[in-house]
């Protein structure tokens, strides 16, 4: 029963953070709604005055407003509603029932509400609603001193047993501080075991696309090797059968080397070896074992003194290999390429881009190319796989960084990347 309630609003598909301030939201009024029953039939046994029953017996509709916003999904309206009402009810008890009873006290543990509640975001709303809490405190505080409580109890009633109504409040606010402490733990241990999750998945899943590609590269060669039996077999074959085999050939080289990216992309994050990298020497060392192209093409290259960057020096150099190749290759006919690097150095990054000259990429088509085996040409017009902007992404990813494209039909493309200064992900 008391897990249903908690999952008011819960739904599939909403995420770790928000599910756990809507339980928050739910316990919490919940509570309030059942403290607030509880206290309302400790009234009818004394002869408390009518105010306070009136008043106890609001408490409990108005709070439900908070489940029911979570279930229709106001999770944002319903944490700001809880905080207010939290607030508004916390004063008005105090008012009502004066110092006596401490239950401004319950102040206290409330200043922890906002951090839990709005914890995904910057200061503002937490500071706001936390200074509430305490601007309150002194305000009962002066409050009591000018004021008599708005109901007096009977002598008779609660007020004789001081020590036990002591106890009672003082018992609400360890309760509460306990519950927001362990909120948090409770969260961030499951924040751990779904990272542990995760990391073992990944694993997994790239375990089994290096066996996929291992297991599916072996028959594909020996169809090729029976390929070339069969042909040989055939002796008079015709022009159209060997333009056939020629075309089946093909395609059985162009599934070996995408078999072969799926291996080595499986095999990209692997044995890291971070060091210290001079970027001069990447680029000289790319430029040598690109020179023919190079040559042939007249490639045109600019670039001031880069950085030495914490890299793993052979997949910087990969990144920065085929983004200048595919600089090269995607120009318009008989152009001159023209790369440019540029780099800044942020606080945190590095941010490159590698401008080129060539035939740019369409708007729509920007967000795609990143994808494993994505290719916005036909092989007549641009030979390729399309996996080498998704091994760049991959790089990049262990470089704790990011990369994106802005690019210009025939203006040429802009391919921007940032590496992590410290601590790359590992
Ligand atoms: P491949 O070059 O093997 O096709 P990539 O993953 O490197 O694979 O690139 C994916 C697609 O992105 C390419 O097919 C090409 O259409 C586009 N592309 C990549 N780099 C450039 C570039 N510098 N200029 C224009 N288009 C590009």
């Amino acid at each position: 029963m008391l897990f249903t309630l908690q999952n008011i609003g819960v739904h599939e598909g909403l995420d770790a953070m928000t599910v756990k301030k809507v339980h928050l939201a739910n316990n919490l009024s919940l509570m309030c709604i059942g403290a607030a029953s509880i206290l309302f039939i400790f009234t009818l046994t004394y002869n408390v005055p009518l105010e306070a029953k009136v008043f106890l017996c609001f408490i409990g509709p108005v709070l439900s407003i908070i489940p029911t916003l979570n279930y229709f999904r106001y999770y944002r309206i319903a944490q700001i509603a809880f905080c207010c009402l939290a607030l508004l009810i916390i004063t008005s008890m105090s008012v009502t029932l004066g110092k006596s009873f401490h239950f401004q006290y319950v102040l206290l543990p409330y200043l922890g509400l906002p951090f839990v509640m709005f914890e995904d975001e910057i200061g503002i709303k937490k500071i706001i609603f936390s200074l509430f809490g305490i601007l309150l405190f002194i305000y009962l505080e002066w409050h009591f001193c000018n004021f008599d409580p708005l109901i007096t109890l009977p002598e008779d009633g609660p007020k004789a047993n001081q020590f036990l109504t002591d106890i009672l409040i003082f018992g609400i606010v360890f309760l509460l501080f306990f519950f927001f402490i362990n909120e948090n733990k409770s969260y961030i241990k499951k924040l751990q075991r779904k990272q542990e999750q995760l990391v073992d998945k990944n694993y997994e899943l790239e375990h089994f696309t290096y066996i996929c590609s291992h297991n599916l590269s072996e028959p594909l060669r020996t169809a090729s090797s029976f390929l070339e039996f069969v042909k040989k077999e055939i002796k008079d074959s015709s022009k159209k059968l060997d333009i056939y085999f020629n075309y089946i050939h093909e395609e059985i080289e162009r599934m070996d080397q995408m078999i072969l990216s799926l291996l080595s992309f499986s095999k990209l994050s692997k044995a890291f070896d971070f060091k210290v990298t001079d970027l001069n020497t990447t680029l000289s060392d790319i430029k040598i074992e690109l020179k023919e192209v190079i040559a042939e093409k007249n490639v045109v290259f600019n670039y001031e003194y880069l950085p030495s960057i914490y890299a793993e020096p052979q997949l910087i150099k990969k990144l920065f290999k085929h983004l200048i190749s595919n600089a090269i290759k995607y120009q318009k006919q008989d152009a001159l390429p023209f790369i440019t690097i540029h780099f800044k150095e942020n606080p945190n990054n590095w941010e490159f881009v590698v401008v080129d000259n060539g035939i740019g990429i369409k708007e729509d088509n920007q967000h795609k190319i990143f994808s494993m085996f994505t290719r916005l040409h036909l092989d007549s017009e641009y030979d390729g796989i399309g996996v080498g902007l998704s091994f760049c992404k991959k790089i990049i990813e262990i470089h704790g960084g990011q990369i994106w494209v802005e690019s210009k039909v025939n203006e040429g493309s802009k391919f921007h990347f940032s590496i992590k200064k410290h601590l790359p992900v590992q």
